[in-house]
């Protein structure tokens, strides 16, 4: 008999984090597998984080910090809301978290009641549908294609909302599909949303920083947004933290304040050492972490040459983050090495059976055609694993 709850039972398993997983087993076992699955920057902390984190340590930041955060650190995130989205936020509209992850899970528990409809542009962030289920919600996809760069239209957005619908989630450069919105495109979206003012928005801003065109937006400070948008960030991406598990939002002061009491229950204050050293990162020029996102920029066209060379990889340009998310429809009902490929999930078991290389299936993020490439990786790891998929195609 299984004993667990059915909250449980019926959770997926992050298949992000299952794909990391598997390939390490394989490496355990001696196959030389790259991997290309997970959401995380291949570099090392900038130094002065690293020193603002030994600081911290021998300054004894040893004991409980406040429920939503350090009151220095939360104003170093009003100035960097201020200084790099022209977004005013006071300290009573702001709350620290164990990353941004944990920053959507107290939104979906304080602001959902069973029934509830969310409404996710597809392809979203595979941890969206699972987080909004948690809270008994339910999440309505709204299926975009390469054709519209993976973007909701203001018609789609339109068509999908219904009586029950409470929130939109979605992020801005996006994980997985690197498109990133600009300003008339969120103007679209909100010309929708303010003729349904009980609708709230989740914009996750984590890849803020890693966008190779420039200029992000934030729907918060589009006319008649802010009072009912949740702006969410952090510095696992940008900063390449994501171990030291902090994110943040910025929302409206009765908002902040729930998730507050949520996390206080749950979690309370994220960790003291890396809240000290998050101060040093957000009170940095973004100049500082500039060497990373030139990479990423360089990967990305590097990437994209190499896939533009495999028939059947079908490709848009990401403006951010760093990930590719390639249309392999066209192998569907394709037999390859015996293997039956009928699904993008039969094709990245494939690539990491046969290539040894890990990708994530789109079917993780509500987009069953694609497979998400992530290029945090080395230009000699990204080569040769291109070079593999290649090989077995
Ligand atoms: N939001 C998006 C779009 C992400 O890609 C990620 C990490 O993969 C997160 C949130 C969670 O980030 P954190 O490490 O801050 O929990």
């Amino acid at each position: 008999k299984n004993h667990l709850s059915n909250r449980i039972n019926s959770m997926a398993t992050s298949a992000t984090l299952a794909m990391a997983a598997k390939a390490r087993e394989l490496k355990s076992e001696g196959k030389d597998i790259i991997g290309l699955s997970l959401g995380e920057p291949d570099f090392n902390i900038p130094d002065f984080i690293k020193e603002a984190a030994k600081q911290a340590v021998d300054d004894n930041y040893s004991s409980y910090s406040p429920v939503d955060g350090y009151a220095d650190l939360k104003q170093a995130i009003a100035n960097k809301f201020k200084r790099d989205n022209g977004l005013t936020y006071g300290l009573n509209q702001i709350v620290v978290s164990t990353g941004a992850k944990q920053s959507l899970a107290n939104i979906a528990m304080v602001m959902l009641n069973q029934g509830d409809e969310v409404i996710l542009p597809a392809p979203y962030w595979v941890s969206y549908s699972d987080i909004v289920k948690l809270a008994e919600g339910v999440p309505v996809e709204v299926a975009t294609s390469i054709d519209t760069d993976f973007k909701m239209t203001p018609e789609q957005l339109e068509k999908a909302i219904t009586p029950k619908t409470k929130m939109i989630w979605f992020s801005s450069p996006c994980n997985p599909s690197g498109s990133v919105y600009n300003e008339e495109e969120l103007e679209g979206l909100a010309v929708v949303l303010r003729k349904h003012p009980n609708i709230f928005v989740v914009s996750d801003e984590i890849y803020e920083h890693i966008n190779f065109r420039g200029g992000h937006v934030s729907i918060a400070n589009i006319d008649g947004m802010y009072d009912r948008t949740i702006t969410v960030n952090g510095v696992s991406k940008a900063f390449a933290m994501t171990g030291w598990r902090i994110g943040y939002i910025g929302a409206p002061e009765w908002i902040a304040k729930a998730c507050t009491k949520f996390q206080g229950q749950i979690t309370s204050g994220a960790n003291a050492i890396a809240q000290r050293a998050t101060i040093a990162a957000l009170e940095a020029p973004v100049s500082s972490i500039k060497y990373m996102i030139d990479e990423f920029h360089k990967r990305r066209d590097l990437v994209l040459a190499l896939l533009g060379e495999i028939k059947g990889f079908n490709l848009n340009v990401p403006e951010g983050a760093f990930y590719v998310f390639p249309d392999i429809s066209g192998f569907f009902g394709k037999t390859l090495n015996g293997s039956l490929i009928n699904n993008a999930s039969d094709f990245s078991l494939y690539l990491l059976e046969h290539a040894n290389v890990a990708t994530v299936t789109g079917e993780a993020f509500g987009n069953p055609n694609c497979i998400r490439i992530s290029y945090a990786a080395s230009e000699k790891e990204l080569r040769e694993a291109i070079g593999r998929i290649k090989a077995v195609l």
